[in-house]
């Protein structure tokens, strides 16, 4: 193959290798997804080592600091054919063959969930931004965001998955936020089915943290009163956006038991949105947490008449360049519609204080 231009690094360099994904489905036993074709992206040399050398760090087989926002085996074993072989969590529905192809057609495959497929696909058609080459080209000024103080309000956590645990902890010491064994301010907690009892005079503002498959443990959590919600593997950007969001002032929102998703719209609205329409027999939940995995934290998803709706805190001309950045990830899954300010319907809340 004579392929010039890895989109990886956005290099114009050879790139030899391919990274070749083919969707599965679970009928009643795994077999290729009738509805998603298999794509491809070639790759660098060099890109084709760093995807490969993430995978191992996530596996556990290399001791390399994981990037922000990558899976983890955690304690978890590799056992069974038909677990994730990044993650090794036990994909549900659909998952897919991720397989490194080189230069003389030599095939290295694995099976991976539905949330490494993507994550490893986002990292290999636009890999630059997190190997440090720059900012994310295709998004613009959309990737930067400033951080709002957060300096000695205190927090806590409950949250056993290590590598999250480590994330929320060093993102909480980088901003200057004091560690406190109770009576915090914010509780981050993990979506699990016991969360610890409350007991504080003055209960904190509660943050969740949920993977792919806590969509129940989660609603329980957002139904007792927790604020805001992010995904597991969660990065630095996207909590720093869930304290700010639990920070002000209001009532929170009310949720779509379904999808998990707040039912409003930012009162700054009408602004142009991305309406994201789920693939029949897909969960509206599993749109929900690709997006909420993918998008910058301060991106608003919201769940309004019927319809997932991303708000992207960015600029009208900035809204294709997001989509087309989603669609691959959520292909055969969702289709992404952008829709000017214009056409947005504005959304009044009814149980604003009056
Ligand atoms: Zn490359
Ligand atoms: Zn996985």
């Amino acid at each position: 193959m004579d392929n010039v231009g890895c989109p990886c690094c956005a290099r114009p360099v050879h790139a030899p290798w391919t990274l070749s994904v083919t969707p599965w489905r679970m009928y009643r036993q795994w077999r290729p997804d009738g509805q998603r074709p298999s794509w491809s992206i070639p790759l660098c040399v060099e890109c084709a080592e760093w995807l490969g050398g993430l995978v191992a760090v996530a596996r556990g087989e290399r001791p390399a600091p994981a990037l922000f926002g990558s899976p983890a085996s955690g304690t978890r074993r590799l056992v069974f054919d038909d677990q994730c072989h990044i993650c090794f969590e036990l994909p549900y529905g659909r998952a897919a063959k991720v397989a490194w192809i080189d230069p003389e057609g030599r095939k290295l495959e694995m099976f991976a969930c539905d949330a490494c497929e993507a994550w490893i696909a986002s990292l290999a058609s636009d890999g630059h931004t997190v190997r440090g080459r720059g900012d994310r080209q295709i998004d613009g000024p959309y990737g930067y965001w400033p951080h709002p103080n957060l300096r000695g309000i205190t927090v806590g956590f409950d949250i056993a998955d290590a590598a999250t645990l480590a994330v929320v902890r060093e993102t909480c010491a980088a901003m200057g936020m004091a560690d406190v064994p109770s009576g915090e301010r914010i509780r981050v907690v993990e979506a699990v089915r016991h969360g610890r009892r409350e007991s504080a005079e003055r209960p904190p503002a509660v943050v969740v943290l949920a993977g792919p498959r806590s969509r129940r443990e989660l609603l329980a959590a957002l139904e007792s009163g927790a604020a805001a919600w992010s995904t597991i593997p969660v990065t630095p950007q996207q909590l720093t956006a869930c304290f700010a969001a639990v920070l002000r002032a209001g009532p929170p929102p009310s949720w779509d038991p379904a999808s998990c998703l707040a039912v409003s719209l930012p009162a700054e609205t009408p602004r142009a949105s991305i309406l994201c329409h789920p693939e029949s027999g897909v969960e509206p939940w599993d749109v929900a947490w690709l997006l909420r995995r993918f998008c910058r934290g301060y991106d608003h998803l919201a769940w309004v008449n019927d319809q997932i709706v991303l708000v992207p805190r960015a600029g009208a001309d900035l809204i294709e360049a997001i989509a087309a950045r989603l669609r691959p990830l959520l292909a055969g899954r969702a289709t992404l519609e952008v829709v000017p300010a214009a056409e947005m319907p504005v959304h009044r809340r009814l149980d604003v204080a009056g």
